[in-house]
């Protein structure tokens, strides 16, 4: 079996595009120009110093020009997106879902970066990804293909061009009123704008249900995560703790595991 492999590979270079986008979206710098450099001699480089990972291991973990040490993060977030494209592929296989997914978790693994970052999620992210899971199905709905049907319990999932929209509608208002009420609450902002639009992205990308079950997974993640945390003295009361990781977190176990999760969930009461 070759694919994982190619999988895997393919997933490396993809991750290598994502360092830059997590990179310089931020900093609201183009990602095709100018090319790449050492971010400390800003030496451009060639292309024997951007094959994944290789050229990082191969290069003594330093730049090739400078001798800077180069941050293990790049070739992390290649190996990250690569390993997670082929757990993708053992779990969809080789369908249209796998395509879908893939565009969204390269948006997930940006978001997640970015938000530990820089406390922002980009546009790009965020808006880009509702825009890209609508289009998505638009795409595959002129190609006459259908994107297998997940039988979850209670209404249909739908995550064909009306439950893409509806799913970003309802996930954007859904995440609207829990910020609003969450700073009434906490006299602070607890949730960001950036939030509430990578909500209305992962509604696109998932449908209503998957997308709901991912955020009540963000909440119990980030309730876990604020308590060590807190308790391991990493961060205090005052710190702001980025929301936007928990919620990839959510995402990604609801797409692995979320249509089992809400099937045992409404098996216990129906
Ligand atoms: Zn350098």
């Amino acid at each position: 079996m070759v694919i994982p492999y190619i999988v895997f590979v393919l997933g490396l270079f993809i991750g290598s595009f994502l360092n830059v986008c997590i990179y310089r979206w931020p900093l609201d710098k183009s990602v095709v120009r100018p090319r790449s450099a050492c971010t400390n001699c800003s030496a451009v480089l060639a292309p024997v110093d951007l094959i994944p990972v290789l050229s990082y291991l191969a290069g003594g973990r330093k730049c090739r020009y400078c001798k800077s040490a180069i941050s293990p993060r790049y070739a992390l977030v290649e190996i990250l997106t690569g390993l997670t494209f082929v757990a993708l592929y053992l779990s969809k296989g080789l369908t249209v879902d796998l395509l879908g997914y893939t565009i969204l978790f390269s948006l997930l693994i940006i978001a997640f970066f970015v938000d530990l970052d820089h406390q922002i999620i980009p546009d790009q992210v965020s808006l880009g990804g509702i825009v890209i899971g609508v289009l998505f199905d638009v795409a595959l709905l002129c190609a006459g293909y259908a994107r297998p049907t997940v039988d979850l319990p209670l209404l249909a999932n739908g995550i064909s061009v009306p439950g893409s929209i509806f799913g970003a509608v309802l996930c954007f208002a859904v995440f609207y009123v829990i910020a609003v009420a969450a700073s009434a609450v906490f006299k602070a902002e607890a949730l960001g704008g950036g939030d509430i639009k990578l909500a209305g992205a992962i509604g696109a990308f998932l449908g209503w249900k998957l997308a709901l079950l991912s955020f009540v997974l963000a909440f119990v993640a980030g309730a876990a995560g604020g308590i060590i945390l807190l308790a391991s003295k990493l961060k205090t009361r005052r710190d702001y703790i980025p929301f936007g990781p928990y919620m990839v977190i959510g995402a990604v176990t609801a797409v692995f595991i979320g249509a089992s999760i809400l099937t045992w969930y409404f098996g216990l009461y129906f």
